[in-house]
């Protein structure tokens, strides 16, 4: 064991800055890293992280302190050798207060954060600006406006034509349009056992696809709006960081070469592409979801790679609109890491429509023939090689962190492509931020757009860190199943224990007031204090419902608060307020002996 000091690390000159909180005890074990204090400057609040790990013997400095740096914080026994603290704590640019990715990016990625802070402060640049957003999906916009509702002057840097990323043009909405042409096909068809008949419907290709482009267009063309009014300034253009300052755009409007900017600040929000896989013949029949949402042809088999969320919801699209869809998926069951008996009702439906539900079976290879795409399978139950008219490769997406020269501006990026952040979304180079599918999983628009928000305050000197407890997902197949907080799957991975209240729609006078009876709500709760850890949804409207769940974990709620607050009949609402009254054993709708 050995005693360390911990000081307060190189602040980029700035002295007596006060001491707004400090984060740890006398008597606490931390880790490397962990925050010891916030400090607050007129230009951002940061958190100052520990050099070394161990148990805090004493605390040296108090709220409302001032501290420079040397100051000692505090003095911990440590198992690890001591070090040499002056040497091993991070240093920051000039200008630019220590922040707690500092550290991280010394052990992380061996990159020195003064050299890459400071470089580039003085490259040449054709222009200036306080904050640049590298791309403009829910992230990148997200960022930008928030950024600029607090005064920063800010530029958003986007290489496609319009604003709004995957999210708007290419992924949620597109995807969300048709999915919504494919409900209506199915409810149609639905009522004619129900006594009302439309007949077969009438599909005008080009037609549905400009509906579509519609909305995607009504969205883009408002966030652009939405830039002139915040005055945003939007450079179209690919960005590269040539250093931790600047940032050149290649093909920006109304430039022939290529613009350097200087930027103060950075938020990086460069998404994430289709993975591909490899060795699949270079074939227009062979898709990502981007060629999928462009609906090239709807008749013959189509053959889905990867039965994850965006094979299932674009399979949903297909088969209502008249493929013969077949689902091919690498793992045992489909959409893994969702709780099983959630996505049981979707498969139960499913089978029951599509031609062919391969789980535990892979894609070996695929011959492009004149007729079609000869494809063969592997795995224990793989069948024998068929020809399929289309394939929809939708086996996962990589994040674009390789792809933006982030090296160059010394800013680590994972092998897998994503950007490490901190709480406050900063990279290992403070000034750089990364927010979105880029900085990490899940690669939902809702966390992206969350993170953003959170990323732009600190930019602008705000004490925010990103803290959400929990980031619902939601699939919006047929029936849609969503979930939020503690599933199952995890409860029993990390030994946690809980207990269930479950409703079946069965019982729901509004389910089957819609003609479906499969879907079911799920609660789990702890079962000393009641508290809600987790909730699942599947059935009609679970996207929207999951956020009464998600609500109840932010806010700390127990199975009475849920139960007990009246929710209108009838309604697939009531189904969460029901589940936490199974919980409670106070439910009146089922009749369930007591053991
Ligand atoms: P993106 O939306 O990927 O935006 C990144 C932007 O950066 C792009 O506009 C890109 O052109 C630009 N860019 C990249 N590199 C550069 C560069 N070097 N220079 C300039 N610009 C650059 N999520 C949900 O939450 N709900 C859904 O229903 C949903 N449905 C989806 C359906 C599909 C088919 C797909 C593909 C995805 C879906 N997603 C959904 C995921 C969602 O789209 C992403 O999580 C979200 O778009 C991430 O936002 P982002 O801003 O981080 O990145
Ligand atoms: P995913 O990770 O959700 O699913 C990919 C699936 O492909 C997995 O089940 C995986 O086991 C399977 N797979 C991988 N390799 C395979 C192979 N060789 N053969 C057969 N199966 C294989 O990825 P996705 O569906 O491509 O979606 C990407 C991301 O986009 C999602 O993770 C999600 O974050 C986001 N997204 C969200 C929504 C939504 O929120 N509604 C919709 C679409 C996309």
């Amino acid at each position: 064991m050995s005693r360390i000091d911990l000081a307060v690390p190189d602040l980029g000159g700035f002295k007596d800055v006060p001491v707004i909180d400090v984060l740890v005890a006398a008597g606490d074990s931390i880790e490397v890293d962990a925050p010891l204090i916030t400090l607050e400057t007129e230009k951002a609040s940061m958190d100052v992280p520990a050099a070394a790990a161990g148990k805090v013997l004493e605390l040296l400095v108090k709220r409302g302190d001032k501290v420079s740096a040397g100051t000692l914080i505090a003095r911990i026994e440590s198992a690890d050798p001591a070090p040499n603290i002056a040497a091993s704590l991070p240093e920051t640019p000039a200008a630019q207060p220590a922040a707690g990715a500092q550290s991280r990016s010394d052990s992380a990625s061996g990159v020195a954060p003064r050299s890459a802070a400071a470089a580039g402060r003085d490259e040449p640049a054709d222009r200036s600006t306080a904050l640049l957003v590298l791309g403009s999906g829910p992230a990148g916009y997200t960022a930008a406006f928030r950024a600029a509702d607090l005064g920063l002057q800010t530029t958003l840097v986007e290489r496609w034509e319009s604003l709004g990323g995957v999210c708007l043009n290419v992924g949620c909405i597109p995807s969300k349009a048709l999915l919504h042409a494919a409900k209506v096909i199915e409810d149609a068809d639905a009522m004619s056992a129900h006594g009302i008949s439309f007949g077969a419907p009438s599909i005008d290709l080009p037609q549905l696809r400009a509906w579509k482009t519609s909305v995607v267009k009504k969205l883009t063309g408002g966030l652009k709006v939405l830039a002139k009014q915040r005055k945003v300034e939007v450079l179209q253009g690919t960005g590269r960081f040539v250093s931790a300052h600047v940032v050149e755009v290649t093909g920006a409007s109304g430039a022939s070469g290529a613009t350097r900017i200087r930027f103060e600040q950075c938020i990086i929000a460069a998404g994430s592409e289709a993975l591909r896989l490899p060795g699949l013949p270079d074939d227009p029949r062979i898709m990502d979801s981007t060629g999928a949402l462009e609906l090239p042809e709807l008749a013959g088999r189509l053959l889905i790679i990867g039965g994850g969320i965006i094979g299932l919801e674009m399979a949903c699209v297909y088969s209502a609109l008249g493929s013969r869809v077949s689902v091919v998926e690498l793992l045992p069951q489909l959409m893994p890491g969702c709780d099983a008996d959630l996505v049981r009702p979707l498969e139960k439906r499913i089978r029951a429509r599509y031609e062919q539900i391969l789980t535990g079976t892979k894609v070996a290879r695929i011959d492009a023939l004149p007729e079609g795409l000869r494809v063969t399978f592997a795995g224990d139950k793989a069948p024998a090689p068929q020809v399929f008219d289309r394939a929809l490769v939708a086996v996962g997406r990589v994040p674009n962190g390789a792809l933006i020269g982030a090296a160059a501006a010394g800013v680590e990026v994972s092998d897998s492509g994503f950007i490490p952040v901190d709480k406050q979304l900063r990279t290992n180079v403070p000034h750089i931020f990364a927010v979105g599918d880029i900085a990490r999983p899940p690669l939902l628009a809702h966390k992206a757009s969350h993170e953003a928000k959170a990323a732009a305050e600190v930019a602008a000197g705000h004490k925010t860190s990103f803290d959400a407890r929990v980031i619902p997902s939601v699939a919006y197949t047929d029936p849609e199943i969503a979930w939020v907080g503690l599933t199952e799957i995890e409860a029993q991975a990390q030994r946690v224990a809980f207990k269930k209240g479950v409703f079946p729609w069965l019982a729901s006078g509004r389910s089957l007031s819609l003609g479906r009876d499969e879907g079911f709500t799920k609660l789990l709760f702890d079962p000393e204090t009641h508290r809600i850890l987790g909730g699942g949804i599947v059935g009609t409207n679970a996207g929207e419902l999951v956020s009464e769940i998600a609500l109840a974990i932010e806010m700390g709620a127990d199975a009475s608060d849920i139960g007990l607050t009246i929710h209108p009949h009838p309604t697939l609402s009531e189904s969460v307020a029901f589940a936490a009254d199974a919980f409670e054993g106070t439910l009146t709708d089922l009749y369930t002996p007591r053991k």
